[in-house]
C-alpha cells in the first residue's frame, strides 16, 4: 500500500528551506502532495520568505524559524494564512512536539540534535539526513528512537544504499560495509595546493548539489569521516568492518559485503531525491521522476584507495571509532567550529582537521556518554577548546 492510499502520512520537515528540505518538498509533490502527506510543520532559519512560501504551498499547520529575531518577519509573511508561527529553541521544541508519523530531519549540524531527539522520543519514524545527530549522540540517539517506537531510516545516500542492500535475514553474514566517496573537488590535489583554497572553491562539488557545510565537508572528506561513524551506529558494525573507497562518478552509492564473497550495491544517478523518496515512502518504493542511469553512456566506473595523508579527516574518524565514547561528539563539535572559522576566512582549509585532532587529543580522557547531558557537556567543551585554537591559529597567521 502506498502512502496516500489510506490516510495521508503526517510529516514534519525540520530544515525545509535547505537543500534536503527543498528536495523533500519536490518528492512530496511527486508522490501526490497533500493526498499522500499532511505537513505538520516546516522549519528554517534565516530565509523566512522561502519558509513562509513553503508553509503556504504545503499547507503546514506550523512554521518555525530557528532565529528568534526573525519571528516578526515570519509572522508578517504568514499573516492571515491561519498558519501558526514560532521561533528559536522553544519554537523548534514546539515543532518536535506536534503529532507526526514521520519526521524529515534535515537541519544542518548539531542544531538538529535536540528537535530530532525530541521527535524520536515521541515515537515518530525519523528519516535522518542530519548525520551529526548520530555522530554526536550515537547509541543514545538510536536507543531514543527504539524506545519511542519509531524507526530510523537513513537519508544520507551512502547509508540509504547500505540500508537497501542489507538483507534483513542475513545480518549475521555481513562481513563489511563499503562506503563510497566521490573524493570531492580536491581529490587529485596536493596538500600544498589545498592550503590556500577558499570556501567558494571548496564548495563546488563535482557531482552533487548540496548545502554549504556538507559541500566543504566533501572537499575535506570530513563528511566521509562523519559517515563512517554514522554507519557504525546505524548498522551496528565494528569499526574494522567499515571501509571507504573513492569512486569519483558517485554512481555506486555504497555496498554491503557478505561472508560468501558477494557484494550487494545500490546504484543510481547522483540525486538525493531517490534516497529521500525511499525514506518517505518506506517500506514501499515510490515512482520518481529522476534521471535514469544509462550504462552505455557511463561506460566506466573508477575506484581508488582513499589517501589519509592528504585527507586526515578519515584518520580522525578511525581514531574516534577506536577510542569510542564521546570522541565522535568531540570531533564533530570541534570541526563545526573550525568549519565556521574557515568559511569566515579566519583559518585555512587544512587547519580544520588540525584543530579537530588537537581537540580530540586534549579530551581523550572524557568518559562514556551515559545521558544526553554528557553529550551536551562534551560538545560545549570541544567547542570552547576549538574556538581557542581558532584564535591561536589566527594570531599565528
Ligand atoms: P542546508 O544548509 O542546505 O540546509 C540546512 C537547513 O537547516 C536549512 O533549512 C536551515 O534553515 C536550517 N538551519 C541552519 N542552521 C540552523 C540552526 N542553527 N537551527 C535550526 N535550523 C538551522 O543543508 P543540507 O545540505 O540540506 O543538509 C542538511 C543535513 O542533511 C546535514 O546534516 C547534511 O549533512 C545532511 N545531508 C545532506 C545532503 C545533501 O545532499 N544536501 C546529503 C546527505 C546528508
Ligand atoms: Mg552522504
Amino acid at each position: 500500500m502506498m502512502a496516500g492510499e489510506n490516510a495521508p502520512r503526517r510529516l514534519s520537515i525540520f530544515g525545509s528551506t535547505g537543500s534536503i528540505g527543498q528536495n523533500t518538498l519536490d518528492v512530496i509533490e511527486q508522490l501526490g502532495g497533500r493526498k499522500s502527506y499532511e505537513i505538520s510543520v516546516v522549519t528554517g532559519n534565516a530565509n523566512v520568505e522561502l519558509l513562509a512560501h513553503q508553509a503556504k504551498s504545503a499547507g503546514a499547520r506550523l512554521a518555525v524559524t530557528a532565529s528568534d529575531e526573525r519571528y516578526h518577519a515570519l509572522k508578517a509573511e504568514l499573516s492571515g494564512s491561519g498558519i501558526a508561527v514560532a521561533a528559536g529553541a522553544s519554537g523548534l521544541a514546539e515543532a518536535a512536539d506536534l503529532e507526526a508519523d514521520w519526521v524529515m530531519a534535515a537541519i544542518v549540524g548539531t542544531a538538529g540534535l535536540a528537535p530530532t531527539l525530541a521527535a524520536a522520543r515521541k515515537g515518530a519514524t525519523i528519516a535522518l539526513a542530519n548525520k551529526e545527530c548520530l555522530v554526536s549522540a550515537g547509541d543514545l540517539f538510536v536507543d531514543a528512537v527504539a524506545k519511542g517506537g519509531g524507526r530510523l531510516i537513513p537519508v544520507d545516500s551512502e547509508h540509504s544504499a547500505i540500508f537497501q542492500s542489507l538483507d534483513e535475514g542475513q545480518r549475521h553474514a555481513v562481513e563489511r560495509i563499503i562506503l563510497t566517496a566521490s573524493g570531492g573537488p580536491f581529490r587529485t590535489w596536493s596538500r600544498a595546493d589545498m592550503a590556500n583554497v577558499t570556501a567558494a572553491t571548496a564548495r563546488a562539488h563535482p557531482n552533487w548539489s548540496m548545502g554549504l557545510k556538507i559541500s566543504v565537508g566533501s572537499a575535506s572528506m570530513f563528511n566521509k569521516a562523519l559517515e563512517m561513524i554514522e554507519a557504525k551506529h546505524l548498522f551496528g558494525v565494528r569499526p574494522d568492518q567499515i571501509e571507504v573507497i573513492v569512486h569519483p562518478q558517485s554512481i555506486i552509492h555504497s555496498m554491503v559485503g557478505y561472508t560468501d564473497g558477494s557484494i550487494i550495491a545500490q546504484l543510481g544517478c547522483p540525486d538525493m531525491r531517490t534516497a529521500i523518496g525511499y525514506a518517505l515512502d518506506y517500506p514501499h518504493r515510490p515512482k520518481l521522476n529522476v534521471e535514469r542511469l544509462d550504462f552505455a553512456k557511463l561506460s566506466r566506473l573508477d575506484f581508488e584507495a582513499p589517501d589519509e595523508e592528504r585527507f586526515p579527516a578519515l584518520r580522525l574518524a578511525r581514531t574516534a571509532l577506536e577510542r569510542g565514547g564521546l570522541q565522535g561528539a568531540i570531533m564533530n563539535a570541534a570541526e563545526e567550529i573550525a568549519f565556521h572559522a574557515f568559511v569566515e576566512e579566519r583559518i585555512g582549509f587544512l587547519a580544520m582537521a588540525d584543530i579537530a585532532e588537537a581537540v580530540m587529543d586534549k579530551m581523550i580522557a572524557t568518559g562514556e556518554a551515559k545521558t544526553m547531558d554528557d553529550v551536551f557537556a562534551a560538545d560545549a567543551e570541544a567547542r570552547r577548546l576549538a574556538a581557542e585554537l581558532v584564535a591561536l591559529n589566527e594570531k599565528a597567521a
